[in-house]
């Protein structure tokens, strides 16, 4: 069985597979009937018969054990076809316990079977599709367009300019991930990111968007090069999510892009959350620490939502802190955030390093910001994310503040 196919149907009769097999991928159901069954001495022993919302041939996968009965189609039958890295992935990431549990649960049911293994039962109840069958169906049908998408060319970077402040001088671009599905359109990042990751997909978008960064950058660069001041350093930040960090070898795919397209490790930054910093510290800690000897620069999005210890901040090799856009959407109206913002930027003081305030939507919170001090920004204000003939387009037309000085806040009117 091609594990590849994603969605398959076979007619009554198929062979799905044969007892003592080697598994390589389970099945959703979703219409149709599969019967499963052992062969004894010339007949066959029903053990079950499964239907709509039920799985078949997991167990082969869950315990990587050859297959404990033959299965065959008994009505004509659609099925998803779950790889078996869609689920050893996701084993990985449980609880421990949760993991033991299942252990125990697989061993007792091939323990089950082998006490029924000379009893005909024919008459098998079926059980009833699970509550969550819609959802898993949804979620596996959207991992598998992730991967022919990613195949088929349909994802997308766009591009979004972070500045200087207080000059407006474009500092780089921040590259954000689109897909341009062939049905429904431009899919927005949050509506297919937290699957790509979830199902460990999200290390072949990364590697995607890396070698979409290798590709595009130096275009990018050229567009730029009559608007950034001359020692000033110009880069393209990108995001980089759990798994990238807890695999090896991420700062070995970026030298790889580095060494193939001639752009300077000093060109690019890798921005992690928080959050992406707690799952695997030590990881995380030993990916950076590689990354940052290659000479690439690490910032830390969404700065000030983590809830987390500050501690990471003295021993992570960390160049950039991007404050959270909730804090600057709401600094102009609410003292307490335009106090987190002053917060921020203090501790960033202290330890010497940059700050970049995104979500910066209008030249009051522009004006703000370099009062108090903040170094960059990004943010609708200066530019929204583009696609790359767009942003090598408007990019050499860039207006720095030494011409276009910010209005006086509160009389401000948004910049075109
Ligand atoms: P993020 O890294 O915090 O990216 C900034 C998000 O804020 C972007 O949303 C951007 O379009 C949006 N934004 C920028 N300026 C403004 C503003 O002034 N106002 C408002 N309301 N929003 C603004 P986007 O492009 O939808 O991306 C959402 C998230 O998806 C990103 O949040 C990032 O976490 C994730 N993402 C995007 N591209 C990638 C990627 O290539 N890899 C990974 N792992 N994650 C990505
Ligand atoms: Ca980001
Ligand atoms: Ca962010």
């Amino acid at each position: 069985m091609d594990a590849s196919l994603g969605r398959i149907a076979l007619p009554a009769g198929t062979m799905l597979f044969a007892e003592g097999e080697t598994g390589s991928c389970a099945f959703l159901i979703a219409s149709g009937c599969i019967e499963i069954f052992l062969r004894r001495d010339d007949r066959e022993v029903v053990l079950a018969n499964r239907g709509p919302g039920e799985i078949v041939g997991e167990m082969a996968i869950l315990d990587s054990r050859s297959r404990s009965a033959s299965a065959r189609v008994v009505a004509d039958c659609e099925l998803v076809v779950i790889t078996a890295s869609q689920i050893s992935h996701r084993i990985a990431g449980t609880d421990p316990v949760l993991r033991m549990c299942l252990g125990v649960v697989i061993a007792r049911y091939r323990e089950m079977i082998g006490m029924i293994d000379s009893r005909d039962r024919r008459q098998v109840p079926r059980n009833e599709p699970s509550d969550h069958f819609e959802a898993a169906l949804a979620t596996l049908s959207l991992e598998g367009e992730i991967r022919r998408g990613l195949l088929r060319g349909e994802f997308e970077l766009f591009f979004q300019p972070i500045v200087r402040l207080p000059t407006q001088r474009l500092a780089g671009f921040e590259a954000l991930l689109r897909w341009r599905h062939p049905t429904r359109g431009l899919i927005q990042p949050g509506d297919f990111i937290p699957i790509a990751e979830a199902s460990g997909l999200i290390v072949d978008v990364t590697a995607w968007v890396l070698k979409e960064v290798g590709r595009t950058f130096p275009a990018i660069l050229r567009a730029a090069l009559h608007n950034i001041g001359p020692t000033q350093r110009f880069y393209m930040s990108l995001n980089i999510s759990s798994h990238d960090l807890s695999r090896s070898g991420l700062a070995e795919s970026v030298g790889k892009m580095l060494a193939n397209t001639g752009i300077a490790a000093g060109n690019i930054t890798l921005e992690i959350t928080e959050s992406v910093l707690m799952k695997d510290p030590a990881k995380a800690v030993a990916a950076l620490e590689a990354c940052r000897r290659l000479g690439l620069a690490i910032a830390i999005d969404d700065f000030g939502t983590g809830f987390s210890s500050l501690s990471y901040l003295g021993t992570l090799p960390i160049s950039t802190l991007k404050i959270d856009r909730s804090f600057v959407y709401s600094m102009i109206e609410a003292p307490a955030s335009r106090k987190i913002v002053q917060m921020i930027l203090r501790l960033a003081e202290e330890l010497d390093i940059p700050v970049v305030a995104e979500g910066v939507e209008n030249a009051d919170q522009a004006k703000l910001l370099a009062d108090l001090g903040c170094a960059f920004a990004q943010g609708y204000f200066f530019g929204k994310p583009l696609p790359l003939a767009p942003t090598i387009e408007l990019t050499p037309q860039w207006r720095s503040l030494e011409e276009y000085p910010l209005p006086e806040a509160p009389a401000a009117k948004k910049r075109a």
